[in-house]
């Protein structure tokens, strides 16, 4: 392939709202453009990378046994309302806009689907004898991000692999832990091949307890996500599962009575802490959720915050919400603020460290009063204590290794989903003995776009993208560094042509322009390697091969140059795998 009869729109400016580095490096390199918020056009150099991503996936699915085909972008909104997903989506679920009745305003434009597959499991997969099945497809999903941000790592429309799975049972042959793990291999394989440094975690599920799931996170700092992981590896969460080790007792009570002291106006931990003159580590935050229409009260150390997902499953409901002004007055009998756990009627969970505390501060649920000498057990049942807190710096794991936080990218996702479709759709199998029963699912997607985008935040530099050889758009860009000149054309035209021929993807740079102009287009593409064809190394009757990745140059004969960049190509993609 020629340059000059490509279509490879380079360009040296960084534009004003491109923060991260894959976001301006896809941009200056021409592999995308914006068409809209959220909404990009694949350049035909982007594209080649995103379709070896694809075709990455689709290998590593079909090995995997799972079965492709293809479903539709349009659902009807019916499915939608019958598993709830209607009012739980809020806007990400992207609705037509119809006249009155008609059949706009019964579509939606699918953010993922299991609505529609566990339709169609419900038609055909009607008998045991056709179970365990994994189905997936590579297709467009239509999210209504209220933000989206970074270039390509979250975007409005963007490619998914999503696969579903559905089984009789979840332990044994054919059950879903068998597909869950084969799934989770298969993702460590795509990652590995992407050469993406992934990390696979566990990760909330949302469902009520004993769902599990993971999802595999790329450290980078342009991650929205929080990974949480032991510095020697034996432990790795996402913030919103992380679990930590218990803490010490405080030690530092003198187990004072309890009295009540006028703050007046100082609801805030920060407020009373400077008021009373103590540490937040002194004081007891207690917060008024609402779950399943009853109040519920969280306990937590003045500094920590409360894990909601940890609270739910730990109360055993499927979500927690702030309770409104109105239910914390009605349950405290006094405004927002001064609530506390000494003589509350209502439901209590205490986190752990909570129990550690000694003459602690807490409101005394009187409007601008709050008690001190606060001892847990003595002043207040401890009837329920769990693990309810979000992970903080200095924080252990549950095995007591030092915890740290770092930013990532969510690049993929499994999950035991069990039978909340197959319920919510009445999708049941017959057994053996004629008995229905729902139909038990797993689903898996892997975000498309995000990996291509991760994959540079995770290898660039200065100069530009660094692209790992199976998921570059060219493996081999050839400078012919003075078009003019008879002999470095022919030379560059034949090495293009052996290279072709010898199964090599290479780009001949044919443009009429300088050296360092050319150099610089090709690390900011970043093909793994540069053959540079010129007048005077010709004369001296060798031409140069530089690697992106480290630099290196090497300069061999023309002869020598086809055998030397397959063998180069086949190391680098050993070295890359992840
Ligand atoms: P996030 O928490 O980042 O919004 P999610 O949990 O909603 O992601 P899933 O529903 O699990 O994502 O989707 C599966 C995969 O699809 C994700 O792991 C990610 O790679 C990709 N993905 C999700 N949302 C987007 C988006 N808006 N733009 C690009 N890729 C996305
Ligand atoms: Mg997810």
């Amino acid at each position: 392939m020629n340059w000059t009869r490509y279509f490879i729109p380079t360009t040296k400016e960084v534009p004003a709202d491109a923060f991260v580095p894959s976001h301006q490096l896809m941009l200056r390199a021409g592999l995308i453009r914006q068409v809209g918020s959220g909404a990009y056009t694949y350049l035909p150099l982007g594209y080649r990378t995103l379709r070896k991503i694809e075709q990455i996936v689709r290998d590593e699915m079909n090995a995997a046994g799972a079965i492709e085909l293809h479903m539709p972008a349009m659902h009807p909104i019916e499915w939608w309302e019958q598993t709830g997903r209607v009012a739980a989506m809020g806007d990400v679920l992207l609705r037509l806009q119809g006249r009155g009745e008609d059949w706009r305003s019964r579509t939606v434009l699918g953010p993922t689907h299991e609505e529609v597959i566990t339709e169609l499991a419900r038609a055909y997969l009607v008998s045991y004898k056709q179970l365990p099945i994994n189905l997936y497809q590579i297709q467009t999903k239509f999210r209504g991000e209220a933000r989206p941000k970074s270039g390509v790592l979250r975007t409005r429309e963007f490619l998914m692999k999503d696969a579903y799975s559905f089984h009789e049972r979840v332990e044994g042959p054919g059950g879903l832990n068998e597909t869950y793990q084969r799934m989770y291999d298969a993702y460590r394989a795509i990652f590995g091949r992407c050469g993406l440094p992934y990390v696979p975690v566990e990760a909330e599920s949302g469902a009520i307890g004993g769902s599990v799931s993971h999802e595999f996170m790329v450290p980078t700092d342009a991650g929205e996500d929080i990974l949480v992981r032991a510095a020697d590896g034996s432990y790795a969460a996402n913030l919103e599962r992380a679990e930590v080790a218990p803490l010490p007792d405080a030690g530092d009570g003198r187990h004072e009575p309890l009295r009540e002291v006028h703050t007046p106006g100082h609801g805030t931990i920060e407020e009373i802490s400077r008021f009373l003159g103590c540490t937040p580590q002194k004081l007891i935050k207690t917060i008024i959720y609402e779950a399943n229409g009853e109040p519920l009260v969280a306990l937590v150390r003045g500094d920590h915050e409360v894990n909601e997902a940890k609270l739910a499953r730990a109360a055993g409901v499927r979500g927690v919400t702030q309770a409104s002004p109105e239910l914390i007055r009605q349950v405290t009998g006094a405004e927002v603020g001064f609530a506390g756990p000494v003589g509350l009627q209502a439901r209590i969970i205490a986190d752990r460290v909570v129990t550690t505390m000694h003459d602690a501060v807490t409101g005394a649920n009187k409007t601008d009063y709050h008690v001190t000498g606060v001892n847990p057990g003595r002043d207040f049942a401890l009837t329920e204590v769990a693990d309810i807190r979000l992970a903080m710096e200095g924080d252990r794991a549950p095995n007591g290794q030092p915890l740290r936080f770092e930013k990532c990218i969510e690049v993929g996702h499994v999950f035991k989903l069990g039978t909340k479709y197959s319920d919510a759709m009445s999708a049941t199998y017959l057994d053996a003995q004629g008995q229905a029963h729902p139909l038990i699912m797993g689903c898996y997607g892997i975000g498309l776009n995000r990996i291509m985008a991760a994959a540079i935040e995770a290898r660039h530099n200065d100069k530009g993208i660094c692209w790992p050889v199976a998921i570059a758009p060219f493996h081999v860009v050839i400078c012919a560094l003075d078009v003019r000149d008879e002999s470095v054309l022919a030379t560059a035209r034949r090495l293009h042509d052996e290279l072709e021929a010898a199964g090599v993807e290479v780009l001949l740079d044919d443009r009429d322009a300088r050296p360092g102009f050319k150099f610089n287009d090709a690390d900011l593409i970043g093909f793994p390697l540069r053959i540079n064809v010129g007048k005077r190394s010709l004369g001296d009757g060798v031409v140069e091969l530089a690697v992106r990745k480290s630099g290196e140059v090497r300069k061999l004969p023309p002869a020598e140059t086809v055998s030397a960049v397959t063998g180069l190509l086949k190391t680098l993609l050993e070295q890359e795998r992840t």
